[in-house]
């Protein structure tokens, strides 16, 4: 059987009298769309919304910069260590990077990476730097941490939230960086259904999926080997993305060439993003388990950019339909979020 993609969606029509036009009848336009891989929907409807300039993020700096846990003269004093069987030195520092464990872990091996000395950076000047130095350095802790689980079956994850609309509690650049046996609903899923795709077409799902995608209206570019794309089913509100490494299962077999080309993409993606007013975001890399090979199911990056749908009132982009449904929805057609960042994308490539 021929490993064929299917891009499934469903037009809604919801008819009704508009006091906007004098209650005249119309048809208001809804999509829902699955998810080729897992069949999850995900809505794309109510169009109006975009995207309000920042708040004074200046401010926000500023009030954090004083208790900063993060920054230099701080983390060494207030940032446990590990024990010495996991990590000998107690942390793991990899150029301007600092893994330390998580106070308050979520599972046995629970770390965060301090990915910079600087306290702030915007979403539309990250340095390359700053993701090459906190990838690494969560690479090299998982390759530590990857030790506890010998017979396979641990996974180590590595996340990203910037900025409070995302639920950052600090201001200060950090990753979380997890290994654990239980890697979370989604991923779970997603690998059941990445795992039926292997053996029903004999070939990785996204394998499959680049080469539907290759140059079509929901690529954006490939930089060291690392594809960036819009999914098809959304997931953000104002647009999200995907990187796909081909031929990695997890994190521990990234090599120094992999990071550079994945930070080189990264931030071309949030400048893209930061172009249309938005200033925070959501990063996970999925992988498969520790040590499974790239047989089933390929590492992944997903990008969920994250906002206030009205900063004043502090009114959150995720809601029932999110959290409890576990319905997606989106503002804007995945099509031309790829636009918008394609043409982010070679305006950096330019310059
Ligand atoms: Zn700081």
């Amino acid at each position: 059987m021929s490993a064929r993609i299917e891009f499934g969606s469903e037009k809604k029509r919801a008819r009704l009298h508009d006091p906007r036009k004098g209650f005249a009848e119309v048809d208001v336009e809804s999509e829902v769309r699955r998810d080729p891989l897992t069949g999850n929907s995900a809505r794309i409807c109510h169009f109006a919304l975009k995207a309000t300039r920042p708040p004074d993020l200046g401010e926000i700096v500023r009030a954090t910069r004083e208790q900063c846990p993060f920054c230099p003269e701080r983390i060494e004093g207030v940032t446990p260590r590990f024990a010495e069987e996991l990590v000998p030195g107690g942390r793991l520092r990899r150029g301007g990077a600092l893994v330390v464990p998580n106070l308050f872990p979520y599972d046995d091996v629970s770390a965060i990476a301090a990915l910079c000395p600087e306290h702030f950076h915007a979403m539309d000047a990250m340095p390359e730097r700053v993701v090459v130095d906190g990838l690494t350095a969560a690479r090299d802790f998982l390759q530590l941490a990857a030790r506890r689980f010998p017979d396979g079956g641990g996974y180590g994850i590595v996340t990203w939230n910037y900025m409070p609309p995302a639920g950052a509690s600090q201001v200060h650049p950090h990753m979380q960086v997890v290994a654990t046996a239980d890697p979370g609903n989604a991923l779970r899923r997603e690998l059941v259904a990445a795992q039926g795709w292997r053996e029903r077409y004999g070939r990785p799902y996204l394998e499959a999926l680049l080469e539907a995608e290759r140059a079509g209206p929901r690529w954006v570019g490939e930089q060291g080997g690392i594809a960036w794309l819009v999914p098809f089913a959304p997931s953000g509100l104002l647009g999200d993305a995907m990187a796909v490494f081909p031929g990695r299962a997890a994190v521990t077999e990234l090599s120094d060439a992999d990071i550079a080309g994945f930070a080189n993409g990264l931030v071309r993606i949030l400048g893209g993003f930061a172009a249309h007013g938005l200033w925070s975001f959501n990063l996970c890399l999925m992988p498969d388990a520790f040590g499974a090979g790239a047989d089933r199911q390929w590492l992944v990056a997903r990008l969920l950019p994250r906002f206030y749908l009205n900063p004043v009132l502090h009114i959150s982009d995720a809601s029932y339909m999110h959290l409890l449904l576990e319905e997606r929805f989106a503002m804007i057609h995945p099509e031309e979020v790829a636009a918008r960042l394609r043409d982010a994308w070679s305006g950096v490539a330019e310059g």
